[in-house]
């Protein structure tokens, strides 16, 4: 199998800074989205240093004495997403050390959710709300939990999902890469199939658009146009926030 991916992110209308950061890595099979938070423009530091912390850990071989990573895991799978969680909790470090140093960066934190593949599977790791959603056989399903007030007052019943999308707290969030300081992500892994469509996005998407406006662009839009596309109809219903959006298309080879 062959991956090809596609990415556009945008500031929006309001900011004049974007503190979304992504990575794109075809021939790694790498690829992350991380969304940061903070004043004077301390989010955009935080997610450009998570991206940059997670690449390099993901990419490098570890010592595993030095990690205390793959020893106790003969699987894989198991291995990967042991490893996933090591570099989140290792960005999570640096952001921290580099907000202690500096005062303006005081609070800073970001999202982050990476998409790796090996093989003929997905591994997905994710801190915070934003999201991967898959694309399949026209029918689009959503990959991660929020990790948001709101979606813990929707699994306690307190809430519909339909009330969240109007909470005032929508975007409060429950974990984050860096503020929150060690982090526990969700991870999982997945088989994949030619013709998935992966789609990873920010909040700035999914705060204007639901799922069911996201599937209706997703299916009617030619895949190579989709990011840019998604992000232009999430500013042209209302979006102000940044936007990013990474697709990651399955081809056979
Ligand atoms: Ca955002």
């Amino acid at each position: 199998m062959r991956l090809e991916a596609f990415a556009w992110t945008d500031a929006g209308p309001v900011r004049d800074n974007n503190e979304d950061s992504f990575m794109v890595d075809e021939d790694a099979g790498v690829f992350i989205v991380a969304d940061g938070m903070g004043g004077h423009a301390a989010g955009e530091v935080a997610s450009r240093l998570a991206v940059e912390v997670i690449r390099g850990l993901l990419m490098e071989t570890l010592d595993p004495d030095e990690t205390r990573l793959e020893r106790d895991v003969s699987d894989p799978a198991d291995q990967l997403r042991e490893r996933l969680r090591y570099a989140m909790n290792q960005s999570s470090v640096r952001i921290r050390k580099e907000a202690q140093r500096n005062p303006a960066y005081t609070g800073m934190g970001t999202t982050v959710c990476v998409l790796m593949f090996d093989s003929d599977q997905a591994h997905l790791a994710h801190v915070g709300d934003s999201r991967i959603y898959l694309l399949r056989e026209g029918e689009l399903t959503r990959l991660t939990r929020d990790h948001t007030v709101v979606q813990q007052e929707i699994d306690a019943g307190r809430l519909t999902p339909e009330m969240a999308r109007q909470m005032p707290h929508r975007n409060y969030l429950t974990q984050s890469v860096g503020y929150h300081g060690p982090v526990e992500p969700d991870t999982s892994t997945r088989p994949v199939l030619p013709g998935d469509v992966f789609v990873m996005c920010s909040d700035g998407l999914t705060d204007p658009l639901d799922d069911e406006q996201i599937r209706d662009i997703c299916v009617r839009t030619y895949v190579t146009d989709l990011p840019e596309t998604l992000v232009r109809e999430a500013l042209a219903a209302g979006g102000e926030d940044n936007v990013t959006v990474i697709t990651v298309c399955v081809r056979e080879d």
